[in-house]
């Protein structure tokens, strides 16, 4: 008998933010990085490419696709930094899953919501493999739309106490306190890049400027740290001198797509750098002592989406925070598109 593939599950904006409110921000992040790190333990089977980005002078808009051979999925995402001066979203996104079976579409969801929750569970699956284990305090610099996502993260996976933000623009600061006043963690509004960093185990940056920014310099990073850059994420926009990345050892998602959106653009094309997978499935070592610098250069990899959409997809199986979109047209005789169309119409001219 034909199956019913015709009606996908769409979960809206207001669905994704009642689901994550039911289960809880935190235990959303956690398992969402469970998904994370068992996809990237079968890494190889992973269809992989670069983004196929569409440069702008304000921004890019981008297509991540990928596919394990059972499902195929890619997200929609933007970065335009100029936007949140006109009320808007630096990012946003939606996405897809279908069946590599059938080609169908399985799943379809807003994901500007889901992308803050996947960049910050791969943020605390990097810090989890590769900080040194005793780490408490993290500086968060750049306090926008990603901070708190990435701030509980690493609170709940990697046991954070204290977190230091800094960003340029006080009130953006001032909203992540609020955000995570009642979270448990210690909570310290600097006025420089430099104090935030002090004492620091962890370092995130996630700024948002279409520029080489310098947002650490080498003098401000200490042996031992462990940094996050995840604002870095497009030709011509990172975050970290050169001279930071010559001291770390580099931890990356897809080489091929990091050297190009990466703060390691600023590197030659050859220079050395580990892919975090093999860390997680026991092929390299993670860091090496106590004293080494370790920097995930993440610019967000299609995987991580993909990650994300199945947890999505097993979550709805047990929740009514979706509905059915009539979505692809199918015609019981799959030949007959047209004949489809034209009952309709004698299907208008009855009502
Ligand atoms: P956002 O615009 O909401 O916030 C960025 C913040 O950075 C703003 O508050 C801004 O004032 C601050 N800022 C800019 N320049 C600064 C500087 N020199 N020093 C300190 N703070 C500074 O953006 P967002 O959605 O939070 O995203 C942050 C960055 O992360 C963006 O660059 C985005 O493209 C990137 N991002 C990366 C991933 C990934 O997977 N790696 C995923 C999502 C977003």
């Amino acid at each position: 008998m034909k199956k019913n593939l015709s009606n996908v599950p769409f979960v809206s904006v207001e669905n994704m933010m009642r689901l994550i409110l039911e289960i809880g921000v935190e235990d959303c992040i956690a398992s969402i990085a469970q998904y994370i790190e068992q996809d990237f333990r079968r890494w190889p089977l992973f269809d992989k490419t670069p983004r196929v980005a569409s440069h702008s002078t304000d921004g890019v808009i981008e297509l991540m696709p990928t596919s394990d051979g059972i499902d195929y999925g890619f997200k929609y995402v933007n970065g335009h930094p100029k936007n949140m001066k006109e009320g808007l979203q630096t990012v946003t996104a939606f996405g897809l899953l279908a069946s590599v079976e059938t080609g169908y579409p399985v799943l379809l969801s807003e994901m500007t919501v889901l992308t803050a929750l996947r960049t910050a569970a791969t943020s605390a699956v990097a810090t989890k493999y590769l900080a040194r284990k005793d780490s408490k305090t993290l500086a968060l610099i750049g306090n926008g739309a990603q901070a708190e996502f990435q701030a509980l993260a690493l609170k709940k996976i990697c046991g954070i106490e204290t977190v230091r933000l800094y960003d340029i623009d006080p009130a953006a600061t001032a909203k992540c306190m609020r955000n995570l006043a009642g979270s448990g963690l210690k909570l310290i509004a600097c006025t420089t890049g430099q104090e935030a960093i002090e004492g620091a185990d962890v370092v995130t940056t996630c700024t948002a400027d279409k520029s080489y920014a310098t947002i650490l310099t080498d003098n401000m990073v200490g042996a031992g740290m462990h940094i996050n850059g995840i604002g870095g994420d497009c030709p011509g926009k990172t975050e970290l001198h050169k001279d930071i990345l010559l001291r770390s050892d580099i931890y990356v998602e897809y080489p091929p797509q990091t050297r190009i959106e990466g703060d390691i653009q600023q590197l030659p094309a050859d220079y050395p750098v580990k892919e975090l997978w093999q860390v997680l499935t026991g092929e390299i070592p993670g860091r090496e002592n106590d004293r080494a610098i370790t920097l995930f250069d993440g610019v967000g990899f299609a995987i991580e989406d993909f990650s994300a959409l199945r947890w999505l997809r097993d979550r709805l199986a047990q929740t009514d925070k979706y509905i059915m979109l009539d979505m692809i047209a199918d015609p019981d005789d799959p030949r007959d598109l047209f004949g489809m169309v034209l009952r309709e119409k004698g299907r208008m001219e009855t009502v």
